[in-house]
């Protein structure tokens, strides 16, 4: 088989993280890691573990270079490093990442693509080396809906963002290496000058509510864009996000981004708050699965209260103000206490 090499990357934050273990584990049990896993070099980075514990745990992988960085950031200097360091290497045509949960897998994966020239296919649920050593990615274009087959010629570099599914039983293959060869790198510390002072949290403005846990949303009820800055003083107490219907949208209260609804955002945090928000159907659609669902709106009749697990029957604006002096207040007490 002329494929070329494959190199497979893994990060590691520290003693305790197995993640890579499962993520070579998954790849091994594709169609075509299960024949060809020998041809594959792990490239693993971070606080990397003692030698003997990853060449137990490769499951058949040919070779592997362990780059040990400092606790790895995924920014700048440190990914230039590591590039250096793994240009002493004949460079591969295909680098598949081992994309989980961990948002620096898949920037690492980018940035390597660019640093090698190499084309570079993201969302990637599955993919084959056919034979004639092109190779055949399938990318989720919309997940359990739509998907993309592409092929890359044998003589094309690929960064193969691969996300690896889920699994909560360990993988089945577990074969040691034939003739392993294992090399162990470490990269100074480039960012030692960059001392991390202070975390700053996102403010409600700026936090994606698709991540959001807890969101804080207005409608025609909260009257305004002077609404919004009493809603959005709640929001920063609550570490909430800020959503809006598209009544308030449109009246340019506030922007966008911050719509929700069946022409905005879906959304699925543990806490959404609606004030003034009247429960169309449109607006239905891109809440009702969030876990906690509180409604503010001074109609008892408002069709919200009917997905609300609490209904509070009163002034919008009102409610949103008493409730932030009382979460400040309680803010204080526990400070006065803990200090
Ligand atoms: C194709 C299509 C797509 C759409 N997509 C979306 C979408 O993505 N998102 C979306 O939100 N809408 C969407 N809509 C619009 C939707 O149908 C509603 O018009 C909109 O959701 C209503 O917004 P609202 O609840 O803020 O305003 P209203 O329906 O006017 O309700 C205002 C509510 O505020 C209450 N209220 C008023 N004053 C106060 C006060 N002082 N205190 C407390 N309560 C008060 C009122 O009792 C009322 O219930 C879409 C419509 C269409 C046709």
């Amino acid at each position: 088989m002329n494929h070329g090499r494959l190199w497979a990357f893994t990060l590691v934050d520290d003693a305790a993280d197995r993640r890579w273990e499962n993520a070579v584990g998954r790849f091994a049990e594709t169609e075509w890691g299960a024949k060809f896993i020998d041809e594959v070099t792990l490239i693993m980075i971070g606080a990397v573990p003692p030698q003997e514990r990853v060449s137990s745990v490769l499951y058949g992988m040919g070779s592997a270079i362990l780059v040990k960085t400092a606790p790895f950031d995924a920014i700048g200097d440190t990914i230039q490093a590591v590039f250096r360091a793994l240009a002493d290497y004949p460079l591969p045509s295909v680098s598949v990442f081992l994309v989980d949960d961990d948002w620096r897998v898949a920037m690492l994966g980018a940035f390597w693509s660019t640093w090698l020239k190499a084309c570079v296919a993201a969302n990637v649920s599955s993919f084959r080396v056919m034979p004639d050593g092109s190779i055949q990615v399938v990318q989720d274009v919309e997940v359990g809906v739509t998907q993309a087959v592409t092929t890359y010629r044998p003589d094309e570099k690929v960064t193969i963002l691969w996300d690896i599914p889920h699994v909560s039983t360990p993988p089945r293959v577990r074969r040691q290496g034939d003739g392993l060869r294992l090399d162990a790198i470490t990269v100074p510390d480039v960012n030692r000058e960059v001392e991390v002072i202070r975390l700053i949290e996102p403010t409600p403005q700026e936090l994606p509510l698709e991540d959001a846990e807890r969101v804080v949303a207005g409608g025609r009820g909260i009257e305004g864009p002077d609404g919004f800055a009493i809603l959005e003083e709640l929001a920063t107490c609550l570490r909430a996000g800020l959503g809006a219907s598209r009544v308030a949208v449109d009246q340019g209260w506030i922007s966008y981004a911050h719509q929700v609804g069946q022409s905005g955002k879906r959304i699925h945090a543990r806490l959404y708050m609606a004030f003034g928000i009247s429960g169309a159907p449109q607006h239905l659609d891109g809440m009702k699965d969030c876990e906690t669902i509180v409604a503010i709106n001074r109609d008892p009749k408002a069709p919200i209260f009917d997905v609300a697990h609490l209904a509070v029957v009163a002034d919008a604006r009102e409610v949103a103000r008493q409730l932030t002096l009382a979460l400040r207040a309680r803010e204080s007490e526990e400070h006065v206490m803990t200090v």
